[in-house]
């Protein structure tokens, strides 16, 4: 509940009436400055936002909450999500990541819920198949993040095949937004092209270049997310913009926003290379667009202002997104 997309998830929800309750992990710091907007007096009696402890390693906590709080939507967005993080902690990723998501299963399973389930399946675990990828391209993933997203789609196709239940899977390319992790690229360069043009910072470090991603808007891929669950039957999809920009494209889209000119400021450091790299991905969602009716409206340009933007507010005080 505590990344981007579980924050605009709950915000959706929230506004179509639903009441929510959202997993976050106890931590030493606080961790919930994406939702404590949503945040409002408990005592309050018509509060419909609630937040509960629990991890994903934990499954006699998902037991538990599952049998109190009797959902009838399931959202599993909760993972290590980052890939470079994967290479240096593989078998943590595996164990939140992919097993995390047969504890769930199986907490519904037992409990005997009546839930649909969505499990955020990634397109990182299309690796190193040509694209454009779609719902039928083989997966070929390239990072033990990929790897543990295919353990957990598998995992969930599964469990509709052999239990029936309404489980759906969507293989969602990057989204971003100001919200998004410090650490993905598209962050870091509009925090850095916003910082730099307030002569905070001179310089940003980054990896390859040359590194090819479908980037769409975060707010737009949770109402996809919505609609996979309210169709008359489980199904997987892709969910993209269908365009192509490459980490170079980024930079100089972010830099020209603010007028500077991104190959006086953008370095390399060899530190911020994968291991095994993806090279391109370009989602094919003609199947959201059919059947779902969803299609992306913010492409990558409109994407680089609103962050480069927010970045800017957020450095003269103003109330971030
Ligand atoms: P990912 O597609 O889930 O791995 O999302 P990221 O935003 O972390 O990375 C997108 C692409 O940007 C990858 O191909 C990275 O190799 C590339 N990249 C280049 N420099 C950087 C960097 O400094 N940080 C990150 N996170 N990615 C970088």
């Amino acid at each position: 509940m505590t990344g981007q997309d579980g924050s605009y998830l709950a915000e959706l929800l929230l506004d179509r009436g639903y009441t929510v309750h959202g997993l976050v992990r106890r931590a030493s710091t606080f961790n919930t400055h994406r939702i404590d907007h949503l945040y409002s007096d408990p005592h309050h009696s018509d509060t419909r936002f609630f937040l509960h402890h629990a991890d994903l390693s934990d499954a006699s906590r998902l037991l538990e909450l599952l049998q109190t709080t009797a959902p009838d939507e399931v959202y599993h967005l909760a993972a290590q999500s980052h890939v470079r993080v994967s290479f240096e902690e593989p078998t943590f990723t595996g164990d939140i990541t992919g097993m995390g998501t047969a504890r769930l299963l199986e907490a519904i399973r037992l409990t005997g819920a009546e839930c649909r389930f969505y499990q955020a399946s990634s397109s990182e675990m299309f690796g190193s198949s040509t694209p454009p990828q779609h719902e039928d391209t083989p997966f070929q993933p390239r990072s033990p993040y990929g790897a543990a997203k295919l353990y957990a789609h598998w995992m969930t196709r599964s469990y509709r095949e052999a239990y029936g239940m309404f489980a759906v899977n969507g293989i969602l390319f990057n989204h971003e937004s100001p919200r998004r992790g410090e650490t993905f690229v598209t962050r870091k360069i509009a925090r850095a092209a916003a910082r730099i043009k307030a002569g905070l910072q001179d310089r940003v470090y980054l990896g390859n270049l040359d590194a090819v991603r479908d980037w769409g808007y975060a707010p737009e891929y949770v109402e996809a997310i919505w609609l996979m669950l309210q169709q008359d039957s489980p199904q997987d999809y892709v969910i993209a913009t269908g365009t192509a920009s490459s980490v170079r494209d980024f930079a100089r889209l972010a830099f020209d926003r603010v007028g500077l000119d991104w190959t006086r400021h953008v370095h390399y450091d060899q530190r911020y290379e994968r291991p095994a790299e993806v090279d391109a991905l370009i989602g094919d969602p003609s199947k959201a667009g059919r059947v779902l009716g969803w299609k992306a409206r913010v492409l990558a340009p409109e994407l680089a202002a609103i962050m480069v933007d927010a970045e800017a507010r957020a450095l003269a005080g103003q109330a971030p997104e």
